[in-house]
């Protein structure tokens, strides 16, 4: 690695930080607040409007608050108590889960509906300033070179190609992470064969609609569907929905406007075509790194590991990520613990996506998509019987806002 300026930095305590995505981000500022200074590279030119998560646990809503991001975001999502899973067949209800009886668990007994890209777009227009906690769009990491006493990273930007030393670089760069590629860390799993389809329109569901609450599940053998609020940019809000894609359909044919009615009109008939205001298909796969550390590289977020969005468990579990690893390397790097904790991180956060982001998440979209009328009765029946019991009804709302796993992965040693 040769081409490009190598810049002048702190390079003992700098940390690069490649991917402005909502783990880059936390990640970065977790870091900053520990006094270790950052750098965050994006590819892209401004704070990317993804609309992929919305959806923000009670347990990440306690780390965001402890590094004040937490109390300034609530008023501007929904706050969302309860979660209903419904039968698309029958219309039925089949259970409901109520975080309101979570008040002696949780600090914030609800899940915060926001969009990533605010999330995003806030921290860096709140706390990304030019030295400590520098943020630069439209640089693409290129390549990595470890030294012996840390990391060179490539860049290119508008201005040309560049090199920055630093302590350590975070790979935060999504699950097509060219930081794990550079690093050579493999990323097993699978993808499914169908895609995923999300539409989200202004046709306000919640006034058609009064088994709805602001996060349904619907379990549907034809097609399923994942339908939740969000504020969007204007009142009254949006509804985004997510519908499986049939392998055979072309994304082409899918994102077309006629086939989005079409798909609408059979979720839910209506006088009238359907307001869309984004649409968009994604590839799902189930993938976790085969490590989160590699010398002074690390991984963190997406590029660590990616799972169906159902139960909304991505984005938080790489906040988690996010939270753990600033808080370990901020100790290395000040020389209070050894690198060893580094290898605890991944340990740590890597048991967390196999053990349970990945086990549920598999769970999740089974009971969506369940053929067989036997087993679909069955696992209707289950969880109607979880949601009644007081006691079952808390276990089962500690694994989905992931607090089971945090706890078990603190216990990794
Ligand atoms: C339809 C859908 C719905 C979802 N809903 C939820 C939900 O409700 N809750 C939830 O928890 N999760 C959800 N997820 C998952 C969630 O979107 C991801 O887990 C989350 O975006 C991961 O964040 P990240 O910061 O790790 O990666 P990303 O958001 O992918 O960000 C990576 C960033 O890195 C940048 N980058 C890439 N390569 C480079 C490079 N070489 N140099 C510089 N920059 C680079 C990219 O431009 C991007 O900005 C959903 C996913 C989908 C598909």
């Amino acid at each position: 690695m040769s081409k490009g300026k190598m810049e002048k930095t702190d390079k003992a305590m700098r940390v690069v930080v490649v991917g402005a995505g909502p783990v880059g981000m936390v990640c970065a500022l977790a870091l900053n607040r520990r006094g270790v200074p950052v750098t965050v590279f994006e590819q892209e030119p401004a704070p990317v409007e993804d609309q992929r998560a919305a959806t923000l646990h009670p347990p990440t809503l306690s780390m965001l608050d402890e590094l004040g991001v937490t109390k300034k975001i609530l008023p501007l999502g929904l706050i969302s108590t309860t979660y209903r899973f419904h039968d698309r067949v029958s219309g039925q209800v089949i259970a409901e889960f109520d975080l309101d009886r979570m008040r002696d668990e949780f600090d914030f007994p609800y899940v915060l509906q926001y969009e990533q890209y605010k999330l995003t777009a806030s921290i860096t227009a709140e706390y990304a300033n030019a030295a400590d906690f520098d943020v630069r769009f439209s640089h693409s990491v290129t390549g990595l070179t470890e030294t012996a006493d840390g990391v060179e990273i490539a860049y290119s930007s508008p201005d040309g190609e560049g090199r920055l030393a630093a302590a350590y670089v975070i790979g935060c760069d999504g699950g097509r992470s060219t930081v794990r590629k550079l690093a050579g860390i493999d990323f097993g799993g699978f993808t499914y064969p169908e895609k995923f389809i999300k539409i989200a329109t202004t046709f306000d569901f919640g006034t058609v609609n009064h088994d709805l609450v602001l996060r349904n599940y619907f379990s549907d053998p034809d097609e399923w569907c994942n339908l939740f609020k969000v504020r969007g940019k204007r009142e009254p809000g949006l509804w985004r929905a997510i519908f499986p894609v049939d392998d055979q359909e072309d994304d082409a044919v899918a994102l077309s406007p006629d086939r989005i009615e079409m798909r609408l009109q059979k979720f839910f008939p209506k006088p009238g075509r359907y307001e869309v205001e984004y649409v968009n298909v994604y590839p799902v796969s189930q993938r976790v790194a085969a490590t989160f550390r590699k010398g002074r590289v690390l991984l963190a977020g997406d590029s660590a590991h990616v799972n169906n969005p159902i139960g909304g468990m991505g984005m938080n579990g790489g906040i988690h990520d996010a939270i753990n690893l600033a808080e370990k390397l901020a100790r290395v790097i000040k020389g209070e613990a050894g690198e060893e904790l580094l290898d605890l991180y991944s340990r740590q956060r890597r048991h967390a996506a196999v053990e349970y982001v990945q086990q549920q998440t598999i769970a999740n979209k089974k009971l969506m998509e369940e053929r067989d009328p036997a087993v679909r009765a069955k696992k209707f029946d289950e969880l109607r019987r979880t949601a009644e019991d007081p006691a079952t009804a808390k276990a089962y709302m500690r694994r989905a806002a992931l607090l089971d796993s945090l706890k078990t992965a603190s216990s990794v040693t």
